[in-house]
């Protein structure tokens, strides 16, 4: 089975989640990565992640997993490219930005009839930081979260309060861009 494995570090921990290609004649269920559990298989908790934000795929047409972005107005930041429309191949060492939080493709597997490929390891995996990342109490301004009932956008500090104009929960708010006078 082809199989990918990404990484990511929450709360000072190491995670890892597997996407693995789904065997059957159906069409490929994609891994749908956000902050919503209900829409989402692979569930990031960081406010500057969309509640449904991404989904990764894999298309046996192309023989590789691809990465689809499912936010407009949030789009990931992929090797340092953002991603607004389309999908991007994923590539063992591939960077992935998701608001602030970076997943790191780890591994892929890919089964050529019945060899078993894996790539070996990249060498250089530490990336430079990047200098278009917005920081902390950059993002903190920059991002907020839009009600699913009534559509107001509030600040993150919201998040575990809700909404303070109707008092929805927003822990499957929409995140948006709040940038006053963008350029
Ligand atoms: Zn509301």
């Amino acid at each position: 089975m082809n199989q990918l494995t990404l990484q990511w570090v929450e709360a000072g921990q190491v995670k890892t989640y597997t996407v693995a290609e789904q065997q059957s004649s159906q069409p490929s269920r994609s891994t749908r990565i956000g902050r919503d559990p209900v829409r989402c298989n692979l569930v990031l908790t960081h406010p500057t992640v969309s509640g449904l934000h991404v989904e990764i795929f894999y298309d046996p047409q192309r023989g590789g997993f691809y990465l689809r972005n499912l936010r407009d107005s949030n789009p990931p930041v992929v090797d340092r490219q953002k991603l607004t429309e389309g999908d991007v191949m994923l590539r063992q060492g591939t960077s992935i930005y998701l608001g602030q939080v970076e997943l790191q493709v780890a591994a892929i597997a890919t089964r050529v009839a019945n060899t078993v490929v894996v790539p070996p390891p990249v060498a250089t995996i530490a990336p430079a930081p990047l200098a278009e990342q917005p920081t902390a109490s950059q993002a903190g301004s920059a991002y907020g979260l839009r009600c699913p009932r009534c559509h107001q956008i509030s600040l993150y500090e919201r998040l575990s309060l809700g909404c303070p104009w109707c008092g929805t929960s927003l822990a499957a708010a929409v995140s948006v861009l709040m940038v006053p006078g963008e350029k």
